[in-house]
């Protein structure tokens, strides 16, 4: 996963490189009194430059414009919940470096050039990106910097030196897949500064990260997707805002096969959800934050749920969905659910009391049928 750019820089700020003083902001925070800043939207992807999601402000009045500019804009299918608000850099050069892993090959890719910032794709500046394939060694790293910045202009050669030697231990001490730093700032004296950077680092390494899981956790809203596996144990993502057929199901094996028989007839899945029933512990929450997201999608026509209660049981699931839906009214479409596992007789028996609020399956088949039956049907 990518980290914003806001969390990325204090990662690196706390190892001493190099990074413009900046705070984050959302939507009603209050401003600093500020001129000469950078605002920059804080969503997890590139070309925000080019979105229209990073604008220079010289005073007051324009820095709250572009706040506000900002904080309304979707980049890349991102809202932009968030701002940074930096100091502004004076730079004579925008110069480029990069470390990815290649973890198949067990080697870095160091990447460099003298030109940097939003155009570093550009046809005529990429024949100056110098690159080298190296084992994931620091040693190995440092040899590479030293080699790429020979073959750079000789005014850059000092600072670049410096920000390779100084980056290679934090590419080590967050397990980044990438670590990216784009523009690389160098003033006038020769100094340099981290203008951008792209951090990612690897979900599963999370487990022996506790400063990440500190910062993610502190930005759940930027952070959905990992936010809610780390607090919850379960994994959702959304798929197509306009998807149609909702999901919650258990079990991330059979949740893939269900949305691919999905799309193999046509339907658009609204989301991944592998929600684990076991870990209900008798609280419909987890089901109540699934299915508020399922009721925000805008085509939602139809839910599918599909549970196989292992070591759970299904009376009781099914009157935890019940309590969740009594607490989600605003989810009005349909529902189809596959149970199977134990206690099936004991759930048909609540569901059928409380008014077959939810259509009950055995057959993965027929459950599929049905859902897309009355998406098709019932909910237009
Ligand atoms: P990206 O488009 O998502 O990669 O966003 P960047 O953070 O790389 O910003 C894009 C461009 O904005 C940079 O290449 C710079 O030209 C400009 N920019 C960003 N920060 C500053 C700054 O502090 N001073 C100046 N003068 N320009 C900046
Ligand atoms: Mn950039």
């Amino acid at each position: 996963m990518m980290l914003i750019e806001h969390d990325a820089k204090i990662l690196l700020a706390e190892r001493g490189l190099p990074v413009p003083g900046g705070s984050l902001h959302r939507a009603g925070e209050a401003l600093p009194d500020m001129a000469d800043a950078v605002v920059k939207a804080q969503v997890p992807v590139g070309g925000r430059g080019k979105a229209g999601g990073v604008r220079l402000a010289r005073d007051q009045i324009a820095l709250d414009r572009a706040v506000t500019d900002i904080l309304g804009m979707t980049i890349k299918g991102h809202d932009v919940r968030a701002v940074r608000i930096e100091a502004l850099v004076d730079f004579v050069h925008e110069a480029y470096l990069s470390f990815t892993l290649d973890a198949g090959a067990g080697a870095v890719i160091v990447m460099m050039s003298p030109h940097g910032g939003v155009e570093v794709e550009d046809e005529g500046t990429r024949a100056d990106l110098a690159s080298e394939t190296v084992a994931l060694d620091p040693d190995a790293m440092r040899s590479a910097v030293g080699r790429l910045v020979a073959r750079m202009p000789e005014n850059l050669r000092a600072p670049l030196a410096e920000a390779g030697a100084a980056l290679i231990p934090a590419f080590f001490e967050h397990e980044a897949l990438l670590l990216e730093i784009n523009p690389l700032f160098i003033r006038a004296d020769g100094s340099w500064a981290i203008g951008d950077t792209k951090l990612a680092i690897d979900e599963n390494a999370l487990v022996r990260r506790p400063r990440l899981v500190t910062l993610i956790e502190a930005q759940a809203d930027l952070y959905r997707e990992a936010a809610l596996k780390l607090a919850q144990g379960f994994d959702y993502v959304e798929l197509d805002p306009k998807g149609d057929i909702g999901l919650i199901t258990t079990g991330a094996g059979l949740s893939m096969q269900l949305i691919d028989e999905l799309v193999a007839r046509g339907r658009s899945p609204f989301n991944f959800c592998d929600i684990r029933t076991g870990q209900f512990r008798g609280d419909p929450a987890r089901l109540i934050q699934v299915m508020q997201w399922i009721a925000a999608g805008p085509n939602i026509r139809s839910v599918l749920i599909n549970f196989f209660a292992g070591h759970a049981h299904l009376g009781e699931i099914a009157r935890l969905l019940l309590l969740a839906l009594d607490a989600v009214p605003e989810l009005k479409a349909p529902i189809t659910a596959r149970f199977i596992g134990n206690g099936l007789d004991e759930a048909r028996t609540i569901i059928a009391e409380a008014g077959d609020p939810i259509a009950i399956e055995t057959d993965l088949e027929h459950a599929i049928d049905l859902a897309i039956a009355r998406a098709e049907t019932e909910h237009a």
